[in-house]
């Protein structure tokens, strides 16, 4: 193949090559013969070498090698036919130009003469005005075959390098030639391959369109792609076949194995639209999927609903039960959740409704479902509760029976929305109005939870702010020991003084403290508060033993917790027997073995611990056995009813029985009534708290409790 840009032409456009200087070895016996052709093709420029027979000829070219021999047939030693055939093979010999000279102006002569390697024939006589014309066109031809062989040469040579199979073919489709390629799997006997029609061996259908394919490049002169699969003992491999055209007789077709690269470019994809965990499409396929859709129902005026679904307190599986229970749980969701989508839709079938479904996972527990109807609006409730109810029973997950919620929000098109962004997001602002309504709710989107968001975040603004601006401020609610009717203890709850809204309790910003982080600022406020106005009590010299802080699971998973409770205690200098702190169960079970160690260490500086609204968490006895605890505070939920129903009586007593037996104080909260009152002290709990002693109050007048019981009025001398 040549790319040197081609051989230079002269002014008729016909190829023009300088052959001067070209050295013609004039092989004759006769001198006068050599002498006149020497001295003609001199003047034409060629540099000539002379030779008296064949064998001299053949002896000079072991020294030098010349472009072109004209040799006499006839001559002693060594006649023409012998010369010419010995030169032909010699290394260099075999292409070159040899014109026979001769007398013998007849066929069986030429005949000869081209069976030995003759390039051509001059007769004699010699015409010598065309001689050296005649010697240039026989040189000049002699190269252009020469370049031809190169770039067949290097053409081979580029085919036999490239790794794909190559197809050579006419224009009816017929393989002139054909190269197996590297990767091997079109390795056919070549024979019956060349020759044939591609319906030979390539199945009829697809034959047919190559031919079609082939004749397309013929017309067009455009490389056209076709890429098609073929099936080999069972496997499937796919092929890109170039078509590509070749001069005005030739198609070659560059076939290359790219089973590899599909199967790669289709693993990218499903990876890039699906969540690895579940299988389950992923937010970027949702999104594309139902943008499309959303675009649809826009023109035929149809109707879309988005169900955004988070599970309640999933984290705490994570944390307590492991990442793998975890995962696990949310494959069965996602099983559970086809299942109910399932249910839905073979309903709206049955109603001859045509509705379409993606359920997706959007990451961590959460997942969203899209309804599509062309005509009819979605009955989100009825499909919300189809939801719920796969969360209805308990799943047995790798030996732990697991029961979980979810809470779903919905927002519908054209009701809600009318692009997918604020649909997605307002489905997710009715997924969280149904968590901080309780979870395992459902909340159909409506534009007041908007501002009920918007409230929120002001809330959340002014909260930062009110720490700073001291609007914090602590009550005290009085503990009472039931045996002797003394004030033993206070439990410190905060409360905010907010600027416009007023007092607010804690449950209306904890919440909102804990989910931004700023808990952390606000408890250990809440601890040095609570450590200082013991520390004053004690050393204004009242009858009081400890004081209880409630402790957030967000503070107490700081990795500098023990480090800040230590420094308060060293601050304030109260001794660490006088503080109480009170955990959930629920803040204990996160991350249970670091728990425990942590508790030990509270412990160990002899603080005392205590479980709060014990009951309404794990209530499991037999892993509190585990722990370092002091007491247990039986919630107020069960204390509420303890004359009433018969079984919160029997709960309530088998807790104080069992923490007794675990060597635990029990603390009963929220009395509120001395028929409530006289059961726990027949019960024989310890202590107690709630509104019959006294209700959360300020220091100043909590001190005066204080005081009248110094002065000898016993709180819980009530009804004894
Ligand atoms: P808790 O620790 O169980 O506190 C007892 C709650 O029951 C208090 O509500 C108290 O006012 C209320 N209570 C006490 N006796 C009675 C009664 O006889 N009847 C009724 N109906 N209620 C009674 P409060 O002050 O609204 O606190 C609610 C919760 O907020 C607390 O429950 C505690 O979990 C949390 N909390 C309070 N202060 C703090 C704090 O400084 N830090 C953290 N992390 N949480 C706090
Ligand atoms: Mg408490
Ligand atoms: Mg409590």
């Amino acid at each position: 193949m040549s790319f040197d840009g081609g051989v230079p032409q002269d002014d008729f456009g016909t190829d023009y090559e300088d052959c001067s200087g070209a050295v013609v070895l004039v092989v004759d016996d006769d001198p006068t013969m050599r002498l006149l052709m020497k001295d003609v093709l001199q003047q034409s420029g060629f540099q000539v070498m002379e030779a008296a027979n064949g064998q001299l000829a053949v002896d000079l070219f072991n020294q030098i090698i010349p472009d072109i021999v004209l040799m006499d047939v006839s001559m002693p030693v060594k006649d023409g036919y012998q010369a010419c055939k010995e030169i032909r093979s010699l290394s260099y010999g075999s292409y070159l130009p040899i014109l026979m000279v001769t007398g013998l102006n007849d066929m069986a002569s030429v005949k000869r003469g081209y069976s030995v390697g003759a390039t051509d024939f001059l007769v004699k006589p010699i015409n010598w005005v065309i001689l050296g014309h005649r010697v240039r066109y026989m040189l000049r031809s002699a190269r252009t075959l020469e370049r031809l062989r190169e770039s067949q040469n290097s053409n081979q040579a580029l085919i036999d390098g490239l790794p794909d199979t190559i197809v050579r073919m006419s224009i009816n489709g017929t393989v002139i030639d054909y190269k197996v390629g590297d990767d091997g799997s079109l390795n056919m006997d070549k024979k019956e391959v060349v020759g044939h029609k591609l319906d030979k061996f390539l199945p009829p259908s697809l034959a047919k369109e190559m031919n079609g394919l082939v004749l397309d490049v013929f017309r067009t002169g455009e490389t056209t792609t076709k890429e098609f699969a073929l099936k080999f003992k069972q496997n499937k491999h796919i092929y890109e076949g170039r078509l590509v055209k070749i001069g005005d007789y030739e198609v070659v077709c560059i076939l290359r194995d790219i089973t590899e690269r599909r199967n790669a470019e289709e693993r990218i994809h499903y990876l890039a639209y699906n969540d690895a965990l579940t299988t389950l499409p992923n937010r970027s396929f949702f999104n594309d999927w139902a943008s499309n859709r959303l675009s649809y129902l826009k023109q035929v005026k149809g109707y879309l609903s988005i169900f955004i679904l988070d599970l309640d307190n999933f984290k705490q599986i994570n944390d307590t039960l492991g990442h793998h229970i975890g995962d696990a749980l949310l494959k069965s969701v996602s099983i559970r959740l086809k299942q109910a989508i399932d249910v839905v839709c073979d309903s709206q079938h049955d109603c001859g409704d045509e509705c379409e479904v993606l359920l997706s996972r959007f990451g961590s527990d959460e997942f969203a479902v899209v309804f599509v109807h062309p005509s009819r609006e979605i009955p989100v409730a009825t499909i919300a509760s189809e939801l719920h109810k796969e969360f209805s029973h308990s799943v047995e997950l790798l030996g732990h029976e697991i029961f979980i919620t979810s809470s779903i929000g919905s927002a519908s098109f054209p009701a809600d929305g009318h692009d997918l962004h604020s649909l997605v997001k307002n489905a997710d602002t009715a997924m969280n109005h149904s968590k901080r309504i309780g979870q395992n709710h459902f909340c159909n989107y409506s534009s007041t939870m908007n501002s009920r968001s918007m409230d929120r975040l002001t809330l959340e603004n002014s909260l930062r702010k009110a720490l700073a601006s001291k609007e914090l401020l602590l009550h005290y609610q009085p503990q009472i020991d039931l045996k002797t009717g003394k004030i033993v203890g206070a439990e410190a709850l905060i409360r905010w003084q907010h600027p416009e809204r007023g007092l607010i309790p804690p449950d209306g910003f904890i919440p909102i403290a804990e989910d931004t982080g700023l808990i952390n600022s606000i408890g250990e406020w809440v601890l040095m508060e609570a450590c200082k106005q013991m520390k004053e009590w004690l050393d204004a010299g009242y009858d009081i033993k400890r004081m209880a802080v409630n402790l957030s699971s967000v503070q107490f998973r700081q990795p500098d917790f023990m480090k800040n409770i230590r420094s308060i205690i060293a601050r304030t200098g109260l001794p660490p027997s006088c503080l109480e702190l009170e955990l959930t169960e629920t803040s204990i079970m996160r991350n249970a073995e670091r728990s425990i160690s942590l508790l030990h260490e509270i412990r160990d500086d002899g603080l005392v611990l205590s479980v709060d609204d014990f009951g309404t968490g794990y209530s499991s006895l037999s892993y509190l056995k585990r722990f370092p605890i002091d007491a247990l505070k039986i919630d107020r939920s069960f204390i509420q009813d303890i004359e009433h129903d018969s079984d919160d009586a029997a709960i309530t007593c088998a807790i104080i029985a069992m923490a007794h037996n675990l060597k635990l104080k029990v603390i009963a909260e929220g009395v509120e009534t001395e028929a409530q009152l006289k059961l726990l002290r027949e019960h024989h709990c310890d202590e107690g708290q709630g509104f019959l002693f006294g209700k959360p109050q300020l220091a100043e007048s909590f001190v005066k409790l204080l005081i009248s019981q110094l002065n000898g009025n016993l709180l819980g001398d009530l009804g004894q």
